[in-house]
């Protein structure tokens, strides 16, 4: 492998790349079917990815046709990460075994082991029959939109293809190992301020927090709405308060320590609620929602903005949060949720939805149109990217596990071939511009 990432760290062109030997196996993070029992009858905070990711040798998959092999500098660790690592809701072999059933192209995504990873940025090794936009040598992020757009169900809306799947996480040779397969159309340029890793932490979170909140598929934010912004530091949360302040409208950024707070004031956000500080019990016990903490939630908000209430809420705790986010947005307001972190039955007082002609929107990451203009966003420096630690590939699980208890902020990092962090700045002027921006988050990693 390290004639190709010297070859990569020269910046050879096209035909250097292409003259490269691809080796047989490469290094990647991966779960193995056999041990999809290992956590059995474990409450889901003892689930450790720690013991069920391993980082091994597995065979070099050939790019087929509209397909792409990439030598992958930099990944990060997304939250369904955590999921296909604990086998949650379900294990992700299923996903596998049902896309190589769905197409002969994808036979090879069947396997034994499943390379995690939902993000990447690197070089276009190899690109399969019919691929002409993309060539080796080129520098690429990818977004992690896999369709087959077969159906007419999806021309207008890539996410509502029926075959749309996450790549990484109900495909096979995700972002997490050195070489990745992707189709070639989830490749983007990568932006060229910022090195490897931190071009590499953005695409899966910057993409959903974009559909979610900006785009009219979303809640079609505009200015002056308040937004209510649930992990305002994590994954999500950071991008969509960046795009809620650069967009004009006004976050309420929730978060649960001093450090997360901060870190929101310091993106532009004045208004931030410490969850834990406040002490807020939404749930009486395990089955009884509590709407007096609801309101008193909701004051709260009120207190900040002057009695306003959310326009609109972005939405992923789930179980633990969403009869609050209903009951505190406003009249006519949109509440949108892309995940159910504490548990996906939900409950809600529906008396509070349709007396007050609200709106629940269903949302899951992005199209390809969307994940491009978030991206675009990036490459621009309108949004930086919120990496505040990273590790070696070697340390997959360790950085999967940090997710997983919430101890981190922003996004974690992994360099897969890159020797060492801050490689890859190709335009170092602009870069030195967003520098400060950039390095927000970089010193509040634990
Ligand atoms: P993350 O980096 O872990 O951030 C989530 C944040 O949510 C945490 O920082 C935490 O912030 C807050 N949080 C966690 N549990 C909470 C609770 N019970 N009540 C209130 N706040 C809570 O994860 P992420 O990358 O933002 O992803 C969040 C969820 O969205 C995950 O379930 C992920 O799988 C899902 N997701 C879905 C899509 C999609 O396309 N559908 C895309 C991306 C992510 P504080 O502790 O500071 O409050």
């Amino acid at each position: 492998m390290e004639h190709i990432l010297n070859a990569v760290l020269d910046g050879s062109g096209a035909e250097e790349m292409r003259s490269l030997p691809v080796p047989e196996e490469y290094r990647a993070a991966v779960i193995l079917e056999e041990e999809t029992e290992i956590f059995h009858d474990l409450p889901s905070k003892e689930k450790d990815p720690r013991k069920s990711i391993h980082v091994q040798e597995v065979p070099t998959p050939e790019p087929g046709p509209g397909e792409a092999l990439v030598a992958v500098m930099a990944s990060s660790i997304n939250y369904n990460t955590v999921w296909s690592a604990i086998f949650e809701p379900l294990p992700t072999f299923g996903f596998l075994q049902r896309y190589a059933r769905s197409v002969p192209s994808a036979a090879g995504h069947d396997q034994p082991f499943h390379v995690l990873g939902s993000d990447l940025s690197g070089v276009v090794l190899r690109t399969g029959p019919g691929v002409s936009k993309w060539q080796p040598g080129q520098r690429v992020v990818a977004h992690c939109l896999s369709v087959e757009l077969a159906s007419a169900d999806g021309h207008d809306d890539t996410m509502l293809d029926p075959d749309q799947r996450i790549w990484g996480y109900e495909t096979n040779y995700g972002g997490l190992g050195e070489l990745a397969l992707v189709k070639a159309n989830q490749l983007m340029p990568k932006p060229a301020h910022l090195s490897w890793e931190e071009a590499a932490c953005s695409g899966l979170v910057n993409s959903t927090a974009y559909r979610q909140l900006v785009s009219r598929n979303g809640a079609g934010m505009k200015q002056g709405d308040t937004v209510l912004i649930w992990g305002a530091a994590g994954g999500v949360g950071s991008y969509a308060t960046q795009l809620a302040v650069n967009g004009g409208a006004v976050p309420v950024c929730v978060v649960s320590d001093e450090r997360k707070a901060e870190l929101v004031r310091a993106t532009g956000a004045e208004h931030v609620i410490n969850r834990a500080e406040e002490g807020y019990e939404f749930w009486s016990d395990d089955r009884t929602p509590n709407p007096r903490e609801w309101k008193r939630f909701g004051a709260h908000i009120r207190e900040l903005t002057g009695g306003e209430d959310p326009d609109i809420v972005i939405e992923h705790p789930g179980r633990e949060t969403f009869g609050a986010s209903v009951y505190v947005t406003r009249r006519g307001g949109t509440i949108v949720t892309c995940a159910s972190t504490s548990g996906f039955m939900h409950e809600y007082d529906n008396r509070y939805l349709w007396m007050a002609l609200k709106k629940i929107v269903g949302s899951h990451f992005a199209n390809y149109r969307e994940a491009w203009e978030a991206n675009r966003l990036i490459a621009k420096g309108l949004v930086h990217p919120t990496l505040s630690a990273v590790h070696p590939l070697l340390h997959t699980g360790d950085a999967a596990r940090e997710v997983q208890q919430n101890v981190h902020t922003g996004k974690i990092g992994v360099l897969c071939l890159a020797p060492r962090e801050g490689l890859g700045v190709d335009d170092p002027a602009f870069r030195e511009k967003c520098e400060a921006a950039i390095n927000r988050f970089r010193s509040s990693g634990r």
